[in-house]
């Protein structure tokens, strides 16, 4: 059996025509090696976001209303079908055969999550058949359909975990990501020019990285990866075929076992999606934080980091958390809405703070990183507000104006620099 291949083109390299042309040109190259190749595409970059402001308007999201319901995923899971019929037809245009797929025609079922639903299955005998057959698939990615029918999205990014969900489904020996960056880099190029490109990573590190803002890839895919044990490769569409060494290009996504050279810090990566909620004179005795934090898993809002300090008068603690930015006015208002009953004195919301962490796997067994990260802040004069760590990562919430001096000054003081 020849080996079935899946290729993402995320929003940049499908932009335009004469880029569209040039992704047809990478996945005829691959035809021609003899692969059996599912395509799966994003929406034009700028499209999702130009659709998802559509909903708001329509939608009132500003008021406060959830924009994301089964309407809001009819009008934002259409960029895709655009770019999955336009490059079907290119590829067509060049004497190959091909067809588009919607996501309810393979059918990806989702649950019923509108905005950010998760995959539960996918059919994948069709879908395989055809491609055996000789038919390339253009999979309009981000979408998929519910038990009732009705278009789901997976939420931003999603277009990465359509690919390797659907590379589990056919068994694919690769998930191909393209995008605009060569690899997955220390830390995002656009913030240090002298990120360098990590030739191999492990899914846990990945997992991490994506999940602490590195959006090169969306946090599903990784998980989705790291379960079905799908080989993933990130590499740059902006290249002719044959142009990049095949073998040494790119970033491998692998398990651990299969990485030889280990470094202590793999990565920096930042996000400046987050928002401190701060909570005076809560009264310190059992039962109040989950008082505090069950009106707000209740509500969805996922809080991340918490910390507890005891406040001076007897009794009493002050608590700070995290949520998300776009939670933040809700999680304020859930909040207030118990005060009575936590018995807290005041609130306050700060939305101009940012998380900046470290990943690597080294970190499991070598001490003093956290010592050389709160050393390199300290030197620029950067305040740490909330600390929190995993086996594998430190984070540190700061003021979101020095995000950019954090992040280089971690980079550097790793090591992680070219040249
Ligand atoms: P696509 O539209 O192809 O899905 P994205 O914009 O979602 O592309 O992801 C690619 C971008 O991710 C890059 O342009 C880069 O700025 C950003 N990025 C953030 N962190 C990293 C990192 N550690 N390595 C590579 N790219 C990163
Ligand atoms: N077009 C969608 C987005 O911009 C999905 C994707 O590109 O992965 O979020
Ligand atoms: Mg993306």
């Amino acid at each position: 059996m020849t080996s079935r291949l899946v290729m993402k083109f995320g929003g940049t390299s499908v932009a335009d025509l004469e880029r569209i042309r040039r992704v047809a040109r990478l996945v005829a190259a691959e035809v021609r090696a003899g692969h059996k190749v599912a395509v799966v595409v994003s929406a034009m970059s700028g499209k999702t976001n130009e659709l998802v402001a559509w909903t708001d308007t329509a939608g009132r999201a500003a008021e406060g209303l959830t924009p994301s319901d089964d309407e809001y995923d009819a009008v934002v899971a259409s960029g895709e079908q655009v770019t999955a019929g336009l490059l079907a037809k290119v590829l067509r245009h060049d004497g190959l055969d091909a067809r588009s797929w919607m996501g309810w025609q393979i059918p990806i079922l989702t649950d019923d999550a509108h905005g950010s639903a998760r995959i539960e299955d996918i059919s994948p005998d069709a879908l395989g058949a055809s491609i055996d057959g000789g038919t390339i698939a253009v999979i309009a990615g981000f979408q998929g359909v519910t038990r009732s029918g009705r278009l789901a999205t997976l939420g931003r990014g999603g277009s990465d975990t359509s690919a390797v969900a659907i590379a589990a489904a056919l068994r694919a020996i690769r998930c191909d990501i393209y995008t605009d960056v060569d690899g997955v880099y220390t830390t995002d190029p656009r913030i240090e020019q002298r990120a360098r490109r990590i030739p191999k990573i492990s899914y846990e590190e990945m997992l991490e990285m994506a999940s602490l803002g590195a959006k090169v890839l969306q946090t599903r895919s990784v998980e989705m990866a790291m379960a079905h044990r799908v080989l993933v490769r990130v590499l740059s569409s902006f290249t002719e075929p044959g142009e990049a060494d095949p073998d040494n290009s790119g970033t491998i996504v692998c398990a651990e076992e299969e990485i030889v050279e280990k470094r202590i810090v793999s990565g920096v990566a930042y996000s400046r999606d987050e928002a401190k909620i701060t909570l005076y004179g809560v009264p310190d005795h059992p039962g109040v934080s989950s008082k505090i934090f069950s009106g707000l898993a209740d509500a969805n809002v996922n809080v991340d980091m918490i910390v507890q300090s005891h406040a001076r008068t007897a009794n009493t603690a002050n608590m700070e958390f995290t949520v998300g930015r776009r939670d933040a006015a809700r999680a304020l208002e859930i909040v207030r809405g118990h005060q009575a009953e936590i018995g807290f004195e005041d609130v306050a919301c700060d939305e101009h703070v940012a998380k900046v962490s470290v990943v690597g796997v080294g970190m499991r067994s070598h001490t003093g990183v956290a010592k050389t990260m709160f050393s390199a802040l300290a030197e620029r004069g950067v305040n740490i507000q909330v600390i929190s760590t995993s086996e594998i990562k430190i984070s540190v919430l700061i003021d979101e104006a020095y995000t950019e001096l954090a992040v280089r000054a971690l980079h550097a003081a790793y090591g992680l620099q070219d040249g």
